[in-house]
């Protein structure tokens, strides 16, 4: 027995456990939003400029968070997603739409859906210096052929001044290859709009007189 009375010593029945106060060490990394540690299928990423213990935020935390961002409007040949403020409220950098985890895996941290019924899909963003971000989903299994502009016409609207009320149409079309089989092409076409319709080249592409040129 001790001064106080406790029973100590061999007895199983009454061994007096300290209890432990487990210092964080200062690797320990915390979500910000939840203030819990990593756990199994949701890592801890830090997605903005912040430094300190803040930088820390679950991938499940951010992406619930950005959803509160999300503003949508589908229709059965578009899903339209806009996310406003997509910046971090401290440190006010913009938040990237994917993330790296530590694996060197690459996830998207921002949630669209793809048309249950789409075979043949595209996603294109429009690109803007501001902290929005849209993305279109187009499912051609329903409309072959989609409008761009920023007329009512169109199934993609963008509302900016630099785009015609209809800038492009986009249509998936069927041409056969060298081998005689039929292969889906994305055609792009410009609608006669003030600034053109561009495509990004991303490589030399050789181009002879007279013949059609595929990207
Ligand atoms: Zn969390
Ligand atoms: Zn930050």
């Amino acid at each position: 027995m001790d001064q106080k009375g406790n029973l100590i010593g061999n007895n199983p029945f009454m061994t007096i456990q300290p209890k432990t106060i487990r210092p964080k060490s200062a690797d320990e990394k915390c979500c910000r939003i939840c203030l819990s540690e990593e756990e199994p299928g949701n890592p801890i990423i830090s997605p903005c400029d912040c430094t300190g213990s803040v930088k820390f935020i679950h991938l499940e935390c951010i992406r619930e968070w950005l959803e509160s961002k999300k503003h949508k409007k589908e229709t059965p040949f578009v899903n339209s997603y806009i996310w406003r403020g997509l910046e971090c409220e401290i440190c006010k950098a913009a938040y990237n739409d994917q993330a790296t985890l530590s694996n060197g895996k690459v996830v998207s941290l921002l949630k669209y859906d793809i048309h249950q019924d789409a075979e043949k899909y595209m996603v294109i963003e429009s690109v803007t210096n501001s902290s929005s971000k849209t993305v279109h989903v187009v499912n051609f299994s329903a409309k072959s052929e989609i409008k761009v502009g920023r007329g009512s016409q169109c199934e993609v609207r963008i509302t900016d001044v630099s785009v015609s009320r209809h800038h492009s149409t986009f249509e998936v079309i069927q041409i056969k290859n060298k081998i005689g089989e039929m292969k889906s092409y994305l055609s792009v076409c410009d609608e006669m709009s003030k600034f053109g319709t561009l495509l990004f080249v991303r490589k030399p592409i050789p181009v002879k007189k007279g013949k059609k040129v595929f990207l």
